[in-house]
């Protein structure tokens, strides 16, 4: 059944509205007609089934026919964050993590990261990452769409990476064995820092460390920077339970 994400304002106690674009993909790919059931969410951890009543210009209203508590969102939020890699890795990552469970998204920019965005650039770019989250998050039946943020320079990465509840920085020249550092964390938020095509230099590793973030190795083969984000987010869900355990 098809899945839309609304603001929470456009829900009320057993009448919900739709707007924007989605509008146009109710009316024109979706042709729904009143009585056309929908699930729709307002990323606060409930699903509502709704019954389409009214299609006007700009907007659907609907009514609420039943709630439940969004299945698809996990226990453990896996912040990603990620060197900015060369052409469209970047949306590959956040479609896929986004499936796989990832609540949100850090772009950032480290000293080997090729690609280099000026802020006019950023702003569009965050624009097309985050609508790849909204339609990953809805084809995955996500309960709210993972944020991504305008990339970071070096030092607002190394900020976030103190304030983090628990951090990984992925490292393929050192660092415990994931399995430990997942095993020795008990945070529910952990965000993983995963290098560029190029890796991370020494004394990144060092600065991120001091922040408190515990290097990783992620096997003994080397991943490339498309695969490393998406096999930590995984192991992370598996060993928590919320990839094919008993939280589903
Ligand atoms: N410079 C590397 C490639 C970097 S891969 C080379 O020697 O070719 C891009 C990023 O993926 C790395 O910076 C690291 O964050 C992560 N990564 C890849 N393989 C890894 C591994 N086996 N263990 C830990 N991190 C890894």
């Amino acid at each position: 059944m098809q899945r839309y994400f609304v603001l929470p304002e456009q829900i009320s106690d057993d009448e919900l509205v739709i707007r924007g674009e989605d509008v146009h993909h109710l009316k024109n790919v979706l042709r729904a007609k009143p009585g056309q059931n929908l699930i729709v969410c307002a990323g606060q951890g409930l699903d509502y089934q709704a019954e389409v009543m009214e299609i006007a210009a700009k907007e659907v209203r609907c009514r609420i026919i039943g709630r439940s508590v969004s299945r698809g969102e996990p226990r453990t939020k896996v912040i990603i964050a990620q060197s900015l890699p060369k052409g469209d890795k970047l949306e590959w990552i956040i479609q896929k993590g986004t499936e796989l469970g990832a609540v949100s998204f850090i772009p950032f920019i480290s000293k080997r990261s090729v690609v280099k965005i000026d802020a006019r650039k950023a702003d569009r770019k965050r624009e097309r990452w985050q609508k790849i989250a909204k339609e990953a998050a809805e084809q995955a039946h996500r309960g709210q769409i993972p944020t991504v943020s305008r990339p970071l320079a070096w030092e607002e990465l190394l900020e976030q990476t103190e304030k983090a509840e628990a951090s990984f920085i992925a490292y393929e020249k050192g660092g415990i064995p994931l399995k430990a550092a997942i095993s020795s964390v008990s945070a529910n938020n952990i965000m993983v820092i995963i290098g560029p095509e190029g890796g991370f230099e020494e004394r990144e590793i060092a600065a991120a460390k001091e922040k408190g973030a515990i290097p990783v190795s992620l096997g003994a083969r080397i991943l490339r920077t498309e695969t490393a984000p998406l096999v930590a987010l995984s192991c992370i869900m598996f060993a928590r339970d919320d990839l094919g355990g008993e939280n589903g």
